[in-house]
């Protein structure tokens, strides 16, 4: 009797055991669930990096040029909220700001010295290091758009000038007259900077002047986190005013003006491109993370303040990594930037001591 007594105290302190543990793991497994139905994302996009001043800035313009960043990062943000793809979000994005003036990419891209507007553009995926770019296009109304199409219907990575509008053409996409990218603020610079080309020929003065080294980049950009991890990274832009031969600049180069990398981060540059494609500034920021180690924060600070300046260059980077982190550093009195968390906090800046 006693050993029967001893039996069922034994089983009776065994079962409670199993209850408190299927509890408990009921509760790890309810942590895990509410972790994967609330998974991290973000958004943050550059409208160009340069010698942006509070003293030369009206107010007007400046509430037009916050306005549309927001209406240009809630856009993407909307779409990453809903579940959609990092590079949806991004394409979307850089679209709103490719179809403003304001910007140096697409309607709002620089003149070349030839006077046309020639368009350069990449877009790269974080999750298969799939890229796609386009150079040198002039019937293009929003060249991301067919650097993604480079990406998903092409075997290439980056086609440039006629060939590249040839498989638009194929594509499908609309050939946009050249005069829908005139505007006259564009073409003013234009010749404001080639009368002091001619000033500099004449005077003999080099070819790195400040004139050039302060001039504004307005290039545009966009990097994504999504809810399902994925890092995706764009850019667009016209170039830099008064190029010619059919100068591409670093924005369609993959690993100097875009790079995304699901294992580190995604990043899109703006500034004197020359100097981005030397020190392939994207994919270095993602290297420094992959082989040192280091967060984004310290590897963006390396690259945009100590490798970049010590080869001149100027301009800066918007980059979010696979945790959502975000940098958004650069070298210039400027660059327009802004950011949008998961829980839909929005940063906008202009200035550097803003
Ligand atoms: N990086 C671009 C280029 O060199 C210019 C810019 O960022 O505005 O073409």
């Amino acid at each position: 009797m006693k050993q029967i007594l001893t039996l069922l105290i034994g089983f009776f302190v065994l079962f409670s055991c199993n209850n408190v543990k299927n509890d408990s793991s009921l509760e790890v497994k309810s942590t895990e669930f509410t972790e994967k139905i609330e998974p991290t994302f973000g958004i943050v996009i550059h409208g160009g990096a340069g010698t942006i001043l509070k003293k030369n800035m009206t107010d007007s313009l400046e509430n037009a040029f916050h306005s549309k960043l927001k209406e240009a990062i809630s856009t993407g943000h909307s779409i990453l909220e809903k579940g959609g793809s990092s590079l949806e979000a991004i394409t979307a994005t850089i679209n709103i700001m490719e179809d403003s003036p304001l910007f140096n990419a697409g309607k709002g891209a620089v003149f070349t010295n030839e006077e046309t507007n020639e368009m350069d553009a990449s877009i790269m995926d974080g999750a298969t290091l799939n890229a796609g770019a386009v150079a040198g296009v002039k019937r293009i109304k929003n060249p991301i758009n067919l650097a993604l199409s480079v990406m998903n219907d092409s075997p290439h990575v980056l086609l440039s000038g006629a060939g590249a509008e040839e498989f638009a053409r194929e594509q499908g996409y609309e050939m946009t007259d050249p005069s829908y990218f005139y505007t006259k603020k564009r073409f003013q610079s234009l010749q404001r900077i080639k009368k002091k080309e001619l000033e500099k020929k004449t005077a003999n003065v080099s070819f790195e002047d400040p004139l050039i080294k302060n001039s504004k980049f307005g290039t545009v950009g966009c990097v994504a986190l999504d809810k399902n991890g994925n890092l995706a990274a764009g850019t667009s832009t016209g170039g830099m005013t008064n190029k010619q031969w059919n100068r591409i600049g670093d924005s369609p180069i993959i690993g100097a003006g875009t790079y995304a990398n699901n294992t580190t981060c995604a990043v899109s540059s703006t500034g004197w491109g020359e100097y981005f494609i030397r020190a392939m500034v994207a994919h270095d920021i993602s290297a420094m993370m992959e082989y040192k180690g280091v967060t984004l924060h310290e590897a963006a600070q390396e690259v945009i303040q100590n490798k970049l300046p010590a080869i001149d260059g100027v301009g800066g980077i918007v980059a979010i990594d696979k945790d959502g982190n975000v940098a958004m550093e650069f070298n210039t009195p400027g660059m327009f930037r802004a950011h949008m968390n998961a829980e839909g906090e929005l940063i906008i800046k202009i200035y550097k001591d803003e």
